[in-house]
């Protein structure tokens, strides 16, 4: 079991938010293919500002709104509630985590002129302008670097960010999302339908009109 460390690559930092709504209008770097190599995930995510969701997300916001799940969940194959495919008999992994949905302008499907979902809006937004970048050091331990968006108004505003609360919550974000691909991927290689050498791809869709359906 590997054993997960967390850091910020930033010394004291003020954070207030503005309101400004930027981050609802969500971003996918076009220069992507609809698969993302693992090797090319940093460059991606440092393109993208698209808001991943995880499981739990999903529930809160569906009890909240009463909508499904499909009604705001963006994911490159249909959704079903798993998030892991396989594909070429075992040799390809495709992890397909979902996504918010956007409006055709870009902006998150609950965006109106503010967030009308803001009790319950997904841990993503409530990290944000901050995020974790995955790194895999030694002994195949995981370090997850804490950095921020710098065009982000908020920064440099407001009081100091407690960095307690910003490790919790992206700690709190990454386990829940690892059990959830950790169990997938075991009920997967006890069927033994994955392959020792597979390769693990990335998908982070962020628009509708190219999915592929199963
Ligand atoms: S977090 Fe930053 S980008 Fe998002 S609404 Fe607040 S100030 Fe704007
Ligand atoms: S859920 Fe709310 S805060 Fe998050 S992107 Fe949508 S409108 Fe913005």
């Amino acid at each position: 079991m590997p054993r997960v460390f967390i850091k910020t690559t930033f010394g004291a930092i003020r954070f207030k938010c503005q309101r400004c709504g930027s981050c609802c209008h969500h971003k996918r770097p076009p220069e992507f293919e609809d698969l993302v190599p693992l090797e090319r995930l940093k460059e991606f995510c440092a393109k993208s500002n698209l808001i991943c969701l995880t499981k739990e997300d999903i529930e809160n916001i569906s009890h909240q709104t009463r909508q499904k799940p499909r009604d705001f969940v963006d994911t490159l194959f249909e959704y079903d509630g798993q998030c892991v495919r396989v594909r070429d008999f075992g040799e390809k992994i495709i992890l397909d985590f979902p996504v918010m949905k956007s409006k055709e302008d870009t902006t998150c499907v609950f965006y109106d002129d503010g967030c009308t979902i803001y009790s319950v809006r997904p841990r993503a937004c409530r990290l944000f302008p901050f995020r974790a970048e995955e790194e895999t050091v030694p002994q195949e331990d995981i370090l997850l670097n804490i950095s921020y968006n710098p065009t982000c108004p908020g920064i440099g505003e407001g009081r100091s960010v407690d960095s307690k609360e910003l490790k919790k919550l992206v700690t709190d974000q990454f386990m829940q999302r690892s059990e959830e691909i950790a169990l997938e991927l075991q009920r997967l290689a006890s069927a033994g339908k994955i392959q020792k050498d597979a390769r693990i791809y990335r998908t982070l869709p962020g628009r509708r009109s190219c999915s592929i359906k199963d």
